[in-house]
């Protein structure tokens, strides 16, 4: 890429120092540089008063009406008062600790003042004095820096730089493509990032450069579906129908509508040649576990193995259960593996998989040891995915010779998100829950409600119900976690016992003890589970019916969702409490939502919007791309022109070999090399 791919340090007047600090920032080349965007621009437009909202930063214009007053108060504390006229009404305008401004605002001048507006008092609260006429201060870029480099010094050597090797600066998407939604060619756009002349051309550089970072990245995924998905990888398992369809017969109820469709859509990628790499979405309770139950029979049905991989001890025996009741015992043989399986046990589980004695094997992370081979695995599926990283993932499937892949989640994914962090796999979604459920009432109440809520509890439990209080997560300490569940432990055994008993259960414990403790509770021998989220996921005894969960601002949406998933899975009516008194506008707001929905689908684009995509799954791993420009969701609309465009291009075969577009498979190439893209 010419020079723009040299080291920062070629740059004239940067030293090693300078290109450390640079590089600190991410900065590498020469292009890193000039592409150093602002993340975001203090707008300091002009507005009229009925334009402003309250809180809000402006600059607004007027004449002095006389000269200021400054009040002392308290220890270099100090007031400055004027008045001043704008075009629709007199206000006041306050600054607070500037005393020395006195000297520069003069009774009958024009002035434009920049600060926060008090809508209620009607009064502008001033930070800056900015001039009449100074154009360029209406809109400033602002940039990411560190304490080793100042805004201005980085501004500074930007413009310098791109003085010098704008020119440089190529195009790299096709000329069809910027002609049908007229980009900005890309050396334009990119200084007009840095420096705009109008607010306007700034708005179509962002638009230009975020469409192709949506559109290069797409096409790089569709490259690697296609590459995950290609022939040579794939095997054709072609299962025994008739065997299959007296399975699902054999089934305690009737499969719903939509698990009717993911089951044939898994089945046919089975049987096709074509590697399947499919991502399964459905909701809590939707019955995901049942299709993976099928599609294992399936495979298991001519011999090859399956292997089923979840992120908790509880869930991995939960499982082994569920399939246990399922399957014909002298046709189809399951182990269950974790760190908990006895030496000798665990020596005779690895055995039978590698003579291919058994049949399907189910764990936590101890599925993807080195020691574990398997003999002739075919499918592997994992449940909640994403609470596993890219290459736990990838280990699984190095197990056998390219099985076929299910990826399971409960965790709805807003469509945008889907489309980027998964855009590279087939996606199935349940999208009904299986007749007969009654949706959960959940209700908000304060701390000090709490024992009229339990006193409410006592009824429902005299009717044989059961019930969850789960206990706040203190990120900080697992400890402090373990101290306040037992202390609302005793709390309810207090108020309880000996009518009714109370169990706790949290992560600190061994795994033998959390069983029996599981176990009591779906035996109805204790009718009160005081739990940490160690049942976050996947837990299943129909028979409770209601959920306490304390302090439940703590949670983000998605984790409330999915521990009030818990509840509402048998034929009774369910309840979820909500004891919080949230000090944020923002945790008032998911209270308020979670009482309003029950579609995971609903709450999940509501949690992207509050707290934006990077914190989505509360991980790093999930496999999200960062953009440097584009924003998922407020650049939605333009993710998905990008994503047609994308496919578009894809379908035509023979698009790599066009001369006009061979800009592209460089720019395809060149993106290969970036680090951060991908892992
Ligand atoms: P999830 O999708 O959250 O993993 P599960 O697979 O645990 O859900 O299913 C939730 C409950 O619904 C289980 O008790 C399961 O037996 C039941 N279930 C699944 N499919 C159906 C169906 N088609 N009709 C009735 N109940 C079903
Ligand atoms: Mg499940």
């Amino acid at each position: 890429m010419n020079q723009l791919s040299s080291p920062i340090n070629q740059i004239k007047g940067v030293g090693p120092k300078r290109a450390e600090t640079l590089e600190s920032l991410g900065i590498h080349t020469i292009y890193d540089l000039l592409t150093y965007y602002p993340f975001r621009y203090d707008d300091i437009q002009e507005k009229t008063l009925d334009e402003i909202q309250d809180q809000e930063k402006v600059v607004l214009k007027g004449t002095v009406l006389a000269e200021p007053v400054v009040n002392y108060y308290g220890f270099k504390k100090s007031r400055l008062i004027f008045r001043m006229m704008t075009e629709q009404a007199v206000i006041n305008v306050t600054f607070f600790n500037q005393p020395f401004l006195k000297s520069k605002i003069h009774a009958s001048e024009e002035i434009a003042i920049y600060g926060k507006w008090d809508g209620k008092r009607k009064a502008l609260t001033g930070m800056k004095i900015l001039a009449t006429q100074d154009e360029e201060e209406d809109f400033s870029p602002i940039y990411h820096v560190n304490k080793k480099i100042k805004q201005k010094t980085l501004v500074d050597l930007i413009r310098s730089s791109w003085d010098l090797y704008g020119n440089d600066m190529e195009e790299n998407l096709p000329t069809w493509l910027l002609e049908k939604y007229r980009l900005m060619p890309k050396k334009q756009a990119s200084y007009a990032m840095h420096f705009p002349d109008s607010v306007e051309e700034n708005r179509l550089a962002r638009r230009r450069l975020a469409f192709e970072e949506f559109f290069l990245f797409q096409v790089k995924m569709i490259q690697l579906k296609n590459q995950e998905t290609r022939k040579e990888l794939g095997k054709s398992i072609l299962y025994d129908v008739d065997k299959l369809k007296a399975f699902i017969q054999t089934l305690p109820f009737e499969l719903t509508t939509a698990q009717k469709r993911v089951v044939n859509e898994i089945c046919a990628d089975l049987r096709n040649e074509a590697h399947m790499h499919r991502l399964l979405q459905g909701d809590v309770g939707s019955g995901k576990t049942i299709v993976a139950a099928i599609a294992l029979y399936a495979v298991v049905s001519v011999g090859y193995q399956g292997a089923l991989m979840v992120p908790t001890e509880i869930l991995a025996e939960q499982h082994m259960e569920s399939l246990l009741s399922l399957f014909d015992p002298e046709e189809v043989k399951l182990a269950l593996l974790t760190s908990s399986t006895k030496q000798a046990k665990r020596r005779e589980i690895l055995a039978d998989l590698a003579s291919g004695e058994l049949d399907i094997l189910i764990g936590t992370h101890s599925l993807i040891q080195e020691e574990v081979q398997f003999s002739n695995l075919g499918l592997v599926i994992t449940d909640e995915q994403h609470r596993f990283g890219v290459n736990q993932r990838k280990l699984l499937r190095e197990k056998g010779d390219n099985p076929d892949v299910l990826f399971m989640t409960a965790t709805p994914i807003p469509r945008t998100l889907a489309i980027t962090a998964y855009g590279e796999m087939d996606v199935s979604v349940i999208d009904e829950l299986p007749a007969g459920r009654i949706p959960i009432e959940t209700r908000w109440i304060l701390p000090k409600q709490i024992d009229s809520v339990l006193t409410w509890m006592t009824s429902q439990l005299k009717a044989g119900q059961q019930a969850y209080v789960i206990c706040p997560l203190i990120e900080e300490s697992e400890m402090l976690d373990v101290k306040n569940a037992t202390e609302i432990y005793e709390h309810l055994q207090q108020f309880f016992e000996p009518n009714f008993k109370v169990g706790l259960l949290h992560g600190k414990m061994k795994a033998q003890e959390k069983e029996t403790i599981m176990d009591d509770f779906k035996e109805n021998k204790t009718q009160i589970l005081v739990s940490t989220t160690v049942i976050e996921v996947g837990v299943n005894v129909p028979n409770a019916s209601m959920m306490m969960i304390m302090d439940a601002d703590r949670f983000g949406l998605a984790q409330l969702h999915q521990l009030r998933g818990r509840v509402g899975r048998g034929s009774i009516a369910s309840y979820c409490i909500l004891v919080a008194s949230p000090k944020s506008d923002q945790g008032k707001e998911r209270m308020k939502i979670m009482t309003e929905t029950t579609d995971g689908f609903v709450l999940s684009e509501k949690d992207l919007e509050m707290r934006g995509p990077g914190d989505f799954f509360g991980a790093k791993q999930s496999g999200i791309p960062e953009f440097k420009v584009g924003d998922m969701v407020a650049d939605a609309p333009i993710l998905e022109t990008a994503r047609l465009e994308a496919i578009t291009l894809w379908n035509q075969e023979d698009w790599s070999l066009q001369p006009e577009n061979q800009i592209l498979v460089k720019s395809l190439k060149e993106r290969e090399k970036e680090s951060e893209f991908l892992d």
